[in-house]
């Protein structure tokens, strides 16, 4: 696949490739079911009648296209409604995670010129200490609330055809915020050609969804992570989506991967990590799962291994950011290396550059970037040109993250340029050193960062997770996993100083948030 092949046609509404689907009258868009049992399913035919009605009904409250939609509905068939709705009214998303707080909902609505929300029942109360939020159209969804409207009601008032609003490819589509890993969230455009040049990068060789494919993408609205998975490219392909409203437990995960017969799997390292260290993973029957990948966050080698030992499935690796698309992965038939990234994806231009912006060589590393004339790329961060010119160096985007390539085209991570620690002039990424602690059998999770150090400037520390029951002599097993990393790298990496907590800091997305635990080094260096 080229550049040229990513590239929408002017005129396009990224709805458009899940309406071709609703011809069918039998074919089924979604699978949901929650902890409790209760299940629902929904063709694609019905989902766009059922997402026309809501665009009528945004259209009929005075929205106009353009217009900026906050959407704050959890895992359930009505985000894909609305998100639809919204899209094919030329409306534009911004995507919310039920666990966002009054305060976090304040910085969207006022940056995002926001001119309604759409929110499930039990989290309008979130909304209430919002500044400006009567200037606001607000839509509940599952059941009335006083002072909103309610879009059950509305939209079984109108007509279920709705034409596809003109958009251009050049038409923002969606305002998605980042993760907020490593500061504020960052406001991110993407438009309807950045939907375009995703779902052919991501859909057919990474996620590798073959039609008829039942399609478990874990990601929940509110993240760009749903955005390219669950919705755009189950939809987009003509998959079947399943979806869970559960909390995350391992034991429950295997238990639906086999009942359901899930073909493709796409969820979070930390998930993926978390099943592989249950006890006897035997008893389950992953055999129809033909395609598993993991991204957000570096996915261990253990992992890889114990996947493919007891359920005969690689789990490639594949690395993007909110600010783009899957940029470098392990596609479906390519040779795994693991602990490898994979490579760039066809028709995007990814490099490692050094400060002056120019590629480096096999083995070194340097600052993962992309080309600006990469289709997937974002637009800007919204109302933001001082930040978006910061993320340039000469041709290139600067993703913020560090690797090196080897001689076959295979992308090494470093870690976030902020985290790599730099100890007696030697530069170590975190990644390698948590990758061989996780090895351990006695740790459930790890974080390392640099600590403050006289001589050094900073040493290797690690923050260990043990897995649950494990009572043994901390000293000893300090000692042991010291031993253990000099085992599995170059020993000058190993974690000089080992801290044990009960539980990382993350991110709500999940993601460990290194930031924190280096500030708490910081502090406790100046104490
Ligand atoms: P913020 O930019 O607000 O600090 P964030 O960078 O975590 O948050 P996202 O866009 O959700 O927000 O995450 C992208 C980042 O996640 C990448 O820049 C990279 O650091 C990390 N990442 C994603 N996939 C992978 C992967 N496969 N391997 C290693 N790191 C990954
Ligand atoms: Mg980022």
């Amino acid at each position: 696949m080229k550049r040229e092949d990513l590239i929408a046609p002017e005129q396009y509404n990224v709805v458009s490739e899940v309406e071709r689907f609703a011809n069918d009258s039998n074919h089924t868009a979604l699978h949901w079911e929650d902890d409790s049992g209760n299940a629902r399913e929904i063709t694609y035919r019905k989902l766009i009648k059922r997402a026309s009605k809501i665009g009528n009904a945004f259209l009929r409250q005075g929205l106009k296209k353009g217009d900026k939609v906050l959407v704050m509905v959890p895992r359930l068939i009505e985000a894909y409604e609305v998100y639809l709705g919204a899209l094919k009214a030329g409306l534009v998303v911004i995507p919310s995670s039920e666990m966002l707080r009054a305060k976090d909902l304040q910085y969207r609505i006022k940056h995002g010129e926001v001119k309604a929300v759409v929110s499930y029942y039990p989290y309008v109360d979130q909304f209430a200490e919002v500044d400006g939020i009567g200037q606001v159209t607000k839509f509940v969804v599952g059941h009335e609330s006083e002072g909103w409207l309610y879009l059950d009601y509305l939209m079984d008032q109108e007509n279920d055809y709705l034409e596809i609003a003109p958009t251009s490819r050049d038409d923002m589509a969606f305002l998605s915020y980042t993760s907020g890993t490593t500061g504020n969230p960052k406001g991110v455009v993407h438009t309807h050609g950045w939907g375009f040049a995703h779902l052919r990068t991501a859909a057919y060789k990474w996620l590798a969804i073959e039609e008829g494919d039942k399609v478990w993408a874990t990601a929940g609205p509110g993240w760009q992570k749903w955005i390219w998975s669950p919705f755009l490219s189950v939809l987009g392909t003509g998959a079947t989506g399943f979806v869970y409203q559960g909390k995350f437990d391992p034991e429950r995960y295997l238990t639906l991967l086999d009942n359901h017969k899930i073909n493709v799997l796409c969820c979070t390292p930390t998930e993926y990590r978390l099943m592989a260290k249950q006890d006897g993973l035997d008893r389950f029957d992953l055999s129809h799962l033909h395609s598993a990948v993991s991204a957000g966050e570096p996915l261990n080698r253990e992992v890889i291994d114990i996947f493919l030992n007891h359920f005969n499935v690689t789990v490639r690796d594949g690395y993007g950011q909110t600010e783009n698309t899957l940029l470098v992965g392990i596609l479906k038939g390519m040779e795994v290396k693991p602990g490898s990234m994979g490579k760039p994806t066809p028709g995007n231009e990814v490099a490692i550059i050094d400060e002056e912006g120019r590629p480096l060589g096999a083995g070194e590393i340097g600052d993962i970037a992309v080309h600006l004339n990469t289709p997937a790329l974002f637009k800007e961060y919204y109302k933001d040109p001082e930040r978006t010119k910061m993320s340039y160096r000469g041709d290139y985007y600067l993703t913020g993250d560090q690797a090196s390539m080897d001689e076959d085209g295979y992308f090494w991570f470093e870690g976030r340029s902020d985290d790599i620690i730099i100890s007696s002039g030697y530069t170590i990424g975190p990644f390698e050193v948590e990758d061989a602690l996780v090895k351990h059998p006695s740790v459930q999770e790890c974080a390392v960062v640099a600590s403050p150090d006289e001589v050094r400037g900073n040493i290797v520390k690690a923050f260990v997770v043990l897995k649950q029951n494990i009572h043994v002599d901390q000293d000893e097993l300090t000692r042991e996993l010291q031993q253990h990393v000099k085992d599995h790298t170059a020993p000058y990496k190993y974690p000089r100083k080992i801290e044990y907590l009960d539980e990382l800091p993350k991110t709500t997305s999940g993601k460990i948030r290194r930031v924190e635990l280096r500030n708490k080094e910081k502090q406790s260096e100046r104490a």
